[in-house]
């Protein structure tokens, strides 16, 4: 047995073994392994954003106590880690970095920044990972952007294409205008914004009347293509069919009748713009309303909105306001509180605009993903709801081409003379077809030689919705069904509607199987103010602050802790540092007890007899060990180390180590069969603890093992040990009642001491001890030296009857007293 330093110098054990277990290759997954049984962690390859936040940390402990508990388990597991590197956040960043427009540069130019900025942010986020000790196989790192990546998502979407689920069309879209491009529901966030309820008068034709029209919206005044109201409304059913003049432009429109409206707002009277909103694209489909688009792709006004034409959105809508006054058909102007929805890169007002875009056929697989969700197991299980909702929730199919620049391309060209489309083979890919042609000789349509490749590039969903069958070794492991579905997805609450959704329906559409078995879900972290973290809430905590400061075994147990799994979790210090407290704790007593099996031999076997407070402890620990397992099985991080950290610092530490110590110290006193009992109680009991806790503070408990343990045990490191059985064998329900009963005792004798202010060590002349029952005082008896020895006690004296006066021991029919 090995000695620990004096200290517990966190910074220089945690990045010791980091280094170290590289180098064992420990995490490494083994592809030719056929013995042990593989276990599938769905890494959900992060977007670099060069920061690595708390979160990041809460969603990284997860995955890796699953990981190290899996391997200990003796699965053979794969723990992956891929970079979801294109996006429109990384085309806005190098933007900005270069002060350009994405379309200012060729797209070689703007692709390598992008690809530079990506790197420098995946190094950035690397280091924490790295730093929280993850125990990733790094053999297996992957960027979506590599052309290698390219052709995974390419040849995905050629064979769903093959199967009829991808189809262009030209169909309303949200549409960023300050990115320029489309985007999915998924992307767009609602946020709260002050706008106003403008009061119009649309004049009635060939009379002197108007309508009043309240819209928040005047700027689309322009392509007003209907004017709607409710049959049932008296006010205004007599309008049905009628023609109306809608200002400013000054074209005719009818006026038609729609249950959906409601007379209630506004003035109830609607007019129906193509496209104000998501109601106007329902009612245009539905009563089959012609289109006038008056947006262009960047967010301005169009020639269809006449003089208006070339003014942006807010210019379009302050002149069309001031036109109205002028020609008195504005009535008033209220303030208006709404929720508007925004880009969730850039927070521009999202718009809807209609425009030729590839879309996957994903509605029809509503039922399915309902079915499959229901099928696959959820922790905790109410998060199924969410993905169920969702899917349900959705009015389009998944837009998933986008007119950007830093994506992969989509593997499409178009006859130029008779505009037939041609598909890439399978063999083909990865291509760029801006770049290549396709191999074929001719249009087999027209034999025309000549090609326009598409432009448009995919969403970036498309490239990490396919990593369940990509981590299994698809499309290139012939085996790779193997390793498939993954076995875990874990994934944050706010993405249910993204990742689990989207991995749902491409796995399902591409081979008919759900792409995970389990979803581990996580909250989000909330600032210590109750709030969701943010640094605009002046609430936020870096990631990197707190690793520096407690390092990743604290932290991570504040990860583990923090709260139920999947409910949001607080980042306070105070968590963290009672993680390094108990720590420190685990240190001391792995010191101490060092010393005290000076001279023992470690043995399997049981060659003595072990004394009541051996087995109390042993049978305790029994107990923890299922209890652990348990919560383990079931993703309850927070159960499993409340459990370890209580057993450890109070059952273990301040009763049984407390209690036996006098008796290891002096074996001439209790003799040398108690000292070794006591012995290979603490050395067993302190093996456990280290085995329980591995997964959520490997390095520390990874230290005290080798130092005391590896020799012995024969294991290279702690982390591929097997978990421990939980030996019922060992629990004994009345030794277990007999030693709390005793526990109970000392701890009053501790706290007589406290309330006359001695020390623990004081000496006591003598201690009556009034058991009430005969039953009681043979326990009590059985280990009167432990009692004595423990709390300095010249005399312990046990008498069977009871006695109302002295103190008494809650809740026993017991009570004692003391003589100084
Ligand atoms: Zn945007
Ligand atoms: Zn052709």
């Amino acid at each position: 047995m090995q000695s620990l330093p004096k200290k517990y110098n966190f910074a220089e054990i945690e990045r010791k073994w980091q280094q170290k277990w590289e180098e064992m290759e420990i995490y490494r997954f083994d592809w030719n392994d056929t013995n042990r049984t593989p276990y599938t962690i769905d890494t959900p390859p992060p977007y670099p954003s060069g920061e690595f936040h708390m979160g990041n940390i809460l969603n990284w402990t997860y995955f890796d106590i699953v990981a190290r508990y899996k391997r200990m388990r003796g699965f053979n597991v794969l723990f992956p880690q891929g970079w979801d590197c294109h996006g429109l956040s990384i085309e806005i960043q190098v933007e900005k970095e270069q002060k350009i427009r994405k379309r200012d540069v060729p797209p070689d130019q703007f692709r390598r920044w992008c690809e530079q900025l990506i790197e420098r942010y995946i190094a950035l986020m690397k280091g924490s990972i790295l730093k929280l000790g993850c125990s990733i196989d790094w053999t297996t790192e992957y960027r979506t952007m590599d052309p290698d990546y390219w052709r995974r998502t390419q040849l995905s979407f050629v064979l769903l294409h093959k199967k009829g689920f991808m189809y262009q069309g030209t169909h309303p879209v949200n549409w960023c205008p300050r990115c320029e491009t489309a985007i999915a529901d998924a992307e767009v966030d609602y946020e709260k914004r002050q706008g106003a309820l403008n009061y119009i008068r649309f004049p009635l034709e060939g009379t002197g009347e108007h309508l009043l029209i309240a819209t928040s919206r005047p700027e689309f005044i322009p392509a007003c293509v209907a004017v709607e109201v409710n049959p049932e409304d008296a006010r205004f059913n007599k309008y049905i069919g009628k023609t109306i003049v809608v200002p400013v432009v000054n074209h005719p429109v009818k006026i038609i009748a729609d249950e959906a409206v409601d007379p209630s707002f506004g003035t109830g009277v609607v007019m129906i713009c193509t496209y104000g909103d998501k109601e106007d694209v329902k009612t245009v489909m539905k009563h089959k309303l012609p289109v006038i688009k008056v947006l262009t792709d960047n967010g301005r006004i169009n020639e269809n909105g006449g003089k208006y034409a070339g003014l942006t959105i807010n210019q379009a809508r302050k002149a069309i306001i001031e036109d109205l006054e002028a020609a008195g058909l504005l009535e008033k102007i209220e303030p208006l509180s709404q929720e508007v929805g925004v880009c969730d890169r850039c927070k521009t007002h999202v718009e809807i605009l209609e425009h030729k875009q590839w879309f996957m056929k994903t509605r029809m697989l509503t039922d399915q993903v309902e079915k499959t969700a229901n099928e696959v197991v959820w922790y905790p299980d109410y998060m199924k709801a969410r993905l169920i909702d969702w899917a349900k929730s959705l009015d389009w199919d998944w837009v998933i081409s986008r007119q950007r620049v830093f994506a992969t391309p989509i593997p499409v060209w178009y006859c130029k003379k008779c505009g037939e489309l041609i598909l890439a083979d399978e063999k083909w890919v990865p291509i760029d077809p801006k770049l290549e042609n396709p191999r074929i000789d001719k249009c087999p349509k027209c034999g025309s030689t000549e090609f326009i490749p598409e432009r448009d590039v995919f969403d970036t969903w498309m490239d990490s919705s396919i990593t369940c069958a990509v981590h299994a070794g698809w499309p290139d492991r012939p085996d790779w069904k193997r390793l498939f579905p993954a076995d875990v997805h874990p994934s944050g609450i706010d993405i249910i509607r993204t990742w689990a959704y989207y991995l749902m329906v491409r796995h399902l559409a591409l081979f008919g199987e759900t792409p995970y078995k389990s979803c581990l879900i996580n909250g989000m972290v909330l600032g210590s103010d109750g709030r969701k973290m943010s640094k605009s809430l002046k609430n936020y905590v870096a990631a990197p602050e707190v690793l520096d400061k407690y390092g990743s075994d604290a932290t991570r147990q504040w990860a583990a802790g923090g709260g139920a799994t999947g409910s949001d979790i607080p980042f306070r210090w105070p968590d963290v540092e009672y993680g390094r407290r108990f720590l420190v704790k685990l240190w001391n007593v792995s010191k101490f007890a060092i010393n005290l099996l000076e001279g023992y031999a470690p043995s399997e076997k049981v060659e003595f007899e072990l004394q009541p407070l051996d087995k109390w402890i042993l049978s305790k620990a029994e107990k923890l060990t299922q209890k652990v397992a348990e919560a383990m099985e079931k993703c309850q991080f927070n159960v499993a180390v409340e459990e370890i950290r209580n057993f450890t610092w109070h059952l273990f530490c301040d009763y049984y180590i407390e209690a036996v110590k006098d008796k290891l110290y002096n074996p001439d006193v209790y003799g040398q069969a108690k000292k070794l009992a006591a012995q290979y109680t603490l050395y067993t009991v302190l093996y456990r603890i280290l085995q329980l806790l591995a997964p959520m503070t490997p390095h520390l408990t990874e230290e005290i093992y080798q130092a005391m343990y590896a020799e012995t045990k024969g294991f290279e490191s702690l982390q591929i040990s097997p978990w421990p059985e939980h030996n019922s064998a060992l629990e004994d329900e009345t030794v277990e009642k007999n030693g709390d009963l005793v526990m109970a005792i000392m701890s009053g004798v501790r706290q007589d001491k406290a309330e006359n202010k001695l020390p623990l060590n004081a000496p006591v002349k003598t201690l009556d001890v009034y058991a009430g029952s005969a039953e009681a005082a043979n326990v009590i008896t059985s280990v009167k030296e432990d009692i004595a020895g423990t709390l300095k006690i010249a005399e312990v004296r046990v008498h069977p009857e009871k006695r109302g006066d002295g103190k008494q021991v809650s809740p026993y029919d017991v009570s004692f007293q003391i003589e100084y």
